[in-house]
């Protein structure tokens, strides 16, 4: 064994758990559900707790599958060739998992299954139905195997790493059939996080988020563009996302590497002194003292009522936002070189620009993949190198769920090729914001080009205002979005409560 490994192994690294196994392996290698995913950001992708990753990583896994080393699901990657998503662990050309003898607690358990009821209020083990095996199992067998399973989880060592997490009990899935209540595994679940209803969020979850924002009244031309469901979601494949509903507000959480925190301030038809107190009690149970505590995305329009209720504001990287006719017409000596760029670019190159399309992809994926080696080999701030990273976990959950997020796309094919992309989304009636822009570099004045049809388009459909979202603190980013004159900075704040003294 290589020292490197070694230290990846390093003594408090448990022994992976071993649960018995019902379906044989060769029922598992003619089989094409597991592993595979219809989407980058599926809730059913297997979680994986630090130890099982430093077991994963020694096996030989990319440390690029895991977000968070402490625990996650793991980042799914392109089937190569093809459509959906493969476990990186998962050899496609032998149908089986590279790291069997270490797999996660949540691949041996299936096809049973841990989940929550719908209710969200008790922990249920049930058999997944989407595996075919099991379909043609004797119940009897069924039963005998999850009584063994649910004898093992009820050992001391198994039942504390459920506990400390949760993320191995999924959401309800209607096509489980429940074998049975786990009530002890629930007591000691809500004992440990003091609330049952905190749920992951999921596509399906998104028109609840889009209500919740509507009844809150906090969106508007001036907010920033995280009063939006997709500006949270894009990154639903990176970060573990999760909502829950107090005193009648919807509260979104994220939880990171460094703990948790809360996205939005509460969002509801009413005050929010109550929500966010009980939130902030949550935040302070999970994260125990840490200053990681704080509620992302304070507008302008709020950071008098969270200084009433005694938080202390930071400001953050403002939001740039646009005369939208002025980006469409760039006209006038102020934006002579974007002008210059535009016109260099239509005279050396035919293009057609086309709305954004599944089958588009494949295209999109391959430019992400020149683009990014474009940008390295011009060198990047340390921060961009970290934004590029994960670039590809956002950009994938965009191009599945563009329609159902209700974003749009726009493509620039030259000779048949996509070189250029961009996705945004209404921010409100008049302001669109503009999410992401990819450009070939080997085009001048492509990314100039793409940028004011983007514009135009929004004009023609009733855009007075675009937002441009933040710079992210990057002087290289901060120039461009300067250059480009804009009517307004959007402040946004961090809260965090006021430390005792
Ligand atoms: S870890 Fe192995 S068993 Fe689990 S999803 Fe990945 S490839 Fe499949």
């Amino acid at each position: 064994m290589s020292d490197c490994i070694d230290e990846l192994l390093s003594p408090s690294v448990t022994l992976p758990i071993a649960l018995p196994q019902l379906v044989p392996s060769r029922s598992c290698l003619q089989c094409d559900v597991c592993c595979r995913f219809p989407d980058p950001d599926s809730s059913l992708r297997p979680y994986f707790t630090g130890d099982e990753i430093s077991r994963a990583l020694a096996g030989g896994m990319e440390g690029t599958a895991f977000p968070d080393r402490g625990g996650s699901q793991v980042a799914l990657v392109p089937v190569p060739h093809g459509e959906g998503y493969l476990c990186p662990a998962f050899d496609s050309t032998t149908s089986q998992c590279r790291i069997y003898e270490q797999r996660p607690l949540d691949c041996q358990l299936y096809p049973l299954a841990l989940m929550w009821n719908e209710a969200h209020d008790q922990i249920l083990l049930g058999w997944d139905t989407k595996c075919p095996f099991m379909r043609e199992e004797i119940p009897g067998e069924i039963q005998h195997h999850a009584d063994r399973v649910m004898a093992l989880l009820d050992q001391p060592g198994i039942r504390e790493e459920l506990v400390t997490h949760p993320r191995l009990v999924g959401r309800f899935q209607e096509d489980v059939i429940v074998l049975a209540p786990l009530p002890d595994m629930t007591a000691a679940v809500a004992a440990r996080w003091g609330t049952l209803s905190l749920q992951r969020l999921t596509v399906e979850d998104i028109p609840r988020l889009t209500m919740a924002l509507e009844q809150s009244g906090f969106g508007g031309p001036q907010s920033p563009a995280a009063y939006s469901p997709v500006y949270h979601y894009m990154s639903n494949g990176l970060l573990a996302y999760w909502w829950m509903e107090l005193h009648g507000a919807l509260c979104l959480f994220a939880q990171s590497p460094d703990g948790w925190f809360m996205l939005l301030p509460p969002l509801g038809p009413g005050a929010i002194d109550a929500p966010l107190s009980a939130a902030m009690e949550l935040l302070r149970r999970w994260n125990g003292d840490s200053s990681v505590s704080r509620v992302e995305n304070v507008s302008a329009r709020l950071a008098p009522e969270f200084e009433r209720l005694g938080y202390r504001l930071t400001p953050k990287e403002s939001d740039y936002l646009y005369c939208a006719t002025d980006l469409a017409a760039l006209a006038g000596d102020r934006y002579k070189s974007q002008r210059a760029l535009c016109n260099r670019f239509e005279r050396e190159q035919s293009c057609e620009v086309d709305s954004y399309q599944l089958g588009d992809r494949e295209g999109c994926r391959a430019l992400l993949g020149d683009w990014s080696r474009q940008k390295q080999e011009e060198g990047l701030e340390s921060f961009g190198e970290m934004l590029l990273a994960d670039a590809e976990s956002v950009h994938e959950v965009l191009w599945s769920h563009a329609p159902v997020l209700q974003i749009m796309g726009t493509v620039v094919r030259i000779q048949g090729r996509i070189c250029a992309y961009t996705f945004g989304y209404w921010l409100t009636d008049r302001t669109f914001c503009v999410l992401l822009e990819v450009a070939d570099r080997a085009f001048p004045g492509l990314a100039q080009f793409l940028f004011r049809e983007t514009c135009r388009m929004a004009v023609s459909k009733g855009a007075g205002y675009i937002n441009t979202m933040d710079d992210a603190g990057l002087p290289g980013l901060r120039a461009s979005k300067q250059a480009y004159h804009p009517a307004l900075l959007i402040p946004n704040f961090v809260a965090s409560p006021a430390r005792e003294s």
